[in-house]
């Protein structure tokens, strides 16, 4: 089967990311009980590392999972997994399941917790050629699973929502789909927050999503352009209006969702916010508060 290249810390050991394989009693495959994180390199250099990290060990405490190694040597695999992997923009996961239970106990507490790192070539969600053009999404009313029964602050593999999600974009001839709520506004897509611009002001959900750290960015950039930004709940006709929406995701960074519902939003490309958020994200990508050389990581004490 063909993978993509990359490098894999699995078992405490480094492989080529074809070798490395999880048991099928892994309750990490057998529950899609387990977190994640995804941290991206970019021109050999981790963007926002502690930040992610930090993300990742608030999602494994809250699910009661225990981090097999310090976070220093977190860091360390990390990096080691991009520097043999040869990649200068990579995408880079870590992943904690619960792991085998050794007498395949119904108990989770029983489970031994399995760290996987890899890192593979840096993924887009939107073409950088496809950039100016946007995104074409559907607002599904598939309603994200509810966070009262599953936090989505905890990065998760409970994606099943958002894959029927893209599957009902594809029947309405969009790209991406956004979820709803039970109470009607919008929350997230398969992998990216929203973002809509009306009259000058950005919103974006304030509660029911993951929060994303190109999130984050996008809302710090903001704050420094002195742009008017609030984190409110988002009715499901608001983004159909907006002067502006935008995607934010790590495999991406900032981008225009210039078609909702087959209609165009804005001028039907990239809008002026938009494209001012975007490039200092990018711009940021140099910024010595924002991002680290993988080498310099790889030789922290
Ligand atoms: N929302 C969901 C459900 C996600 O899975 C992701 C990323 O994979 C995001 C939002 C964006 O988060 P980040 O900006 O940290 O990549």
């Amino acid at each position: 089967m063909n993978t993509p290249s990359g490098v894999a810390y699995i078992n405490r050991e480094f492989v080529p990311i074809s070798e490395a394989k999880i048991s099928v009693l892994d309750w990490g495959f057998l529950r899609s009980d387990a977190t994640y994180d995804v941290v991206h390199v970019w021109k050999g250099r981790f963007f926002r590392l502690d930040t992610h990290i930090d993300r990742f060990i608030a999602s494994l405490e809250k699910i009661h999972m225990t981090l097999p190694v310090s976070r220093q040597e977190l860091e360390k695999i990390l990096a080691e997994c991009v520097i043999r992997s040869g990649h200068e923009d990579a995408y880079v996961e870590m992943i904690l399941t619960r792991g085998v239970s050794p007498t395949f106990s119904r108990d989770p507490r029983d489970a031994i917790n399995q760290l996987i790192c890899f890192a593979i070539p840096f993924g887009w969600i939107l073409r950088p050629e496809e950039r100016e053009n946007g995104l074409s999404v559907f607002i599904s009313d598939i309603q994200r699973i509810s966070s009262a029964s599953i936090d989505p602050r905890v990065k998760n593999y409970h994606w099943l929502d958002l894959v029927m999600g893209l599957y009902d974009a594809y029947e309405h001839d969009a790209k991406a789909a956004i979820l709803t709520d039970a109470a009607g506004n919008i929350t997230e897509g398969p992998g990216f927050n929203v973002f809509t611009v009306k009259d000058n002001q950005i919103a974006t959900p304030d509660a029911g999503v993951l929060e994303g750290i190109t999130r984050r960015s996008a809302l710090e950039i903001a704050h420094e352009l002195k742009f008017d930004v609030v984190e409110r709940p988002i009715s499901r006709d608001e983004p159909l209006n907006a002067d502006e929406v935008f995607a934010t995701s790590t495999a991406g960074g900032i981008m225009p969702i210039t078609k909702l519902n087959g209609r165009d939003i804005g001028s039907g490309s990239m809008g002026p916010m938009t494209r001012q958020i975007h490039d200092a994200y990018w711009a940021k990508h140099l910024d010595d508060t924002w991002s680290e050389s993988v080498q310099s990581v790889q030789a922290r004490t």
